[in-house]
């Protein structure tokens, strides 16, 4: 899902609603970034504002909406016609950013970086000294074994197929020249 707050008639570009209440941009656009996801550390660190900024945004905007909850402030803005919601394949992507993208060369797929699972260590035995060996995070789709050092930032592979959607779909295979990155 992703959030665009409209732009109101309020000099700040905010909303006029009711009796004279003014719901500030600010607020709208601190919401918008919870609304998609974000945390209230996340969205202070977007927005570079403190924390209980972000909280203050957030418990203003809902007294003035009469909201009784995150969720119901999010019903209640998208009715009110401030948030435009469109739904998305990849939410995490309009928030994050795409360059967290990797592509799996293994089945081809495009994840998360923070998807990635994490591989049990490898138990390794030298000299009758049995070590542990840490492994690099496995792809996290069905059946693949690919692990992270094979796979490719997404921005990287855009380089060679500019084609391909800034933000890729989950889920979806995306061909790629395997072997012209093996040989790279
Ligand atoms: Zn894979």
């Amino acid at each position: 899902m992703v959030i665009n707050v409209r732009e109101g008639t309020a000099d700040d570009g905010g909303f006029i609603i009711n009796n004279n209440i003014h719901i500030t941009k600010r607020e709208l656009e601190a919401f918008a970034l919870v609304g998609m996801g974000l945390s209230n550390n996340e969205v202070a660190e977007k927005l570079d504002v403190s924390i209980n900024t972000v909280r203050n945004h957030i418990w203003n905007l809902m007294q003035k909406l009469g909201a009784n909850s995150r969720a119901h402030a999010i019903v209640l803005t998208v009715q009110n016609g401030i948030f435009d919601v469109k739904q998305q394949k990849s939410l995490d992507t309009y928030v994050r950013g795409y360059d967290q993208y990797r592509l799996c060369i293994m089945c081809g797929k495009a994840s998360l970086n923070n998807e990635f699972k994490e591989a049990e260590p490898e138990k390794v035995i030298v000299n009758h000294v049995e070590y542990e060996m840490d492994m690099p995070p496995v792809c996290p789709s069905e059946g693949c074994r690919g692990d992270i050092t094979d796979t490719l930032d997404w921005n990287e592979v855009r380089k060679h197929h500019p084609e391909y959607p800034a933000i890729p779909e989950h889920g979806v295979v995306y061909d790629y020249d395997i072997e012209w990155f093996r040989g790279y």
